[in-house]
């Protein structure tokens, strides 16, 4: 992507290289017309992109610096507000953010408030995928913000995703943020509903694959069950969409429910089964550890 006028690279300033994040600046940086710089809390994650031509920067303040573009791919929204305010002083004016973390409902409005403070136009584009997506470049991203921002933010989110749904409506009031939180309910369900079954499964003395092979094919088979149950019972949990992230998320859920007096019974029960997996030590694995919440001690019966 160029300048429309002067031709030059667009310059996007990456905050947050984790798992999510790592992968969306590698994408842009590969891509053309692009200039990335990226900061990470933790500067080693980020670094492997400079093999990819980013600049990795020390300070939030240091990648925003003249950037065209502020991309915020972190934790939660208080971590996000956190790394604007650090950025503060080096935005450039009518410079666009695109901000593509999990952050709530209410999450929204203090970042696009922040935004006004300073003279930035704002986009709230949480994304759907997860790390393997990421990589390939196909993301969905719901997008809402300022229709000024718009040619650039597609230019971005083409690079980094393969279909994007703009949403109407204003953006500090939470749209594209209210539907994540909706797919994310149906996503924390199938982890744990899977979960719950493997374990039901081997505690029961039935092979998990009997189940597997029970529903497959059929309506109740689905692509996300499959994924989360080979992760399972390969043992092996290397983390796509980490406990912790799901569980603030899980968090984000039934905080935006009891605000607009809907039960979330699933929510809740999700939130509480991946607050035991990440008592039990599970927080940095795939939310699909979540599994081991079903065992009281945290051990499957195999390995008791
Ligand atoms: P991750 O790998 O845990 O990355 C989290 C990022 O936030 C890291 O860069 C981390 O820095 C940073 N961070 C956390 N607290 C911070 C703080 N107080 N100050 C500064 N930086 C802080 O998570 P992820 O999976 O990439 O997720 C990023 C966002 O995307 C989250 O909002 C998540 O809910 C959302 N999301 C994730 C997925 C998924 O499947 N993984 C899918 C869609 C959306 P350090 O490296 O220093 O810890």
């Amino acid at each position: 992507m160029t300048d429309d006028t002067t031709g030059a690279p667009t310059t996007v300033a990456v905050l947050g290289t984790g798992i999510m994040g790592f992968a969306m600046a590698r994408n842009l940086a590969r891509a053309d017309g692009f200039e990335v710089r990226a900061w990470n809390r933790t500067r080693a994650k980020a670094e492997p992109l400079a093999a990819d031509g980013a600049r990795v920067a020390d300070t939030p303040a240091e990648a925003v610096e003249g950037a065209d573009v502020v991309l915020t791919m972190l934790y939660d929204g208080p971590s996000v507000r956190e790394a604007i305010g650090q950025a503060a002083g080096a935005l450039r004016e009518g410079a666009v953010w695109l901000q593509m973390s999990t952050v709530g409902a209410d999450g929204v409005g203090p970042l696009a408030r922040a935004a006004v403070q300073h003279g930035l136009l704002f986009v709230d584009a949480p994304v759907l995928g997860t790390k393997e997506p990421a990589e390939q470049g196909k993301l969905t991203v719901l997008a809402a913000g300022d229709p000024a921002a718009r040619t650039s933010a597609d230019r971005v989110f083409d690079a980094i995703g393969q279909r994007t749904v703009w949403l109407a409506g204003d953006a500090a009031d939470g749209p594209a943020s209210r539907l994540k939180l909706v797919v994310n309910s149906w996503v924390l369900a199938l982890i744990n509903a899977t979960g719950e079954s493997v374990a039901l499964a081997q505690g029961l003395g039935v092979d998990p694959r009997y189940f597997l092979d029970a529903v497959a094919g059929g309506p109740l088979d689905a692509g996300y069950l499959r994924a989360k149950a080979e992760t399972i019972l390969a043992g092996d949990f290397p983390p796509s969409f980490a406990v912790s992230a799901a569980r603030k998320d899980a968090g984000l859920i039934a905080a935006a429910a009891r605000e607009a007096g809907v039960r979330v019974d699933l929510a809740e029960a999700a939130g509480e089964r991946l607050r035991r997996a990440e008592e039990q030590g599970h927080g940095a694995e795939d939310a699909s550890a979540a599994y081991f919440a079903s065992f009281p001690d945290g051990a499957p019966p195999a390995a008791r």
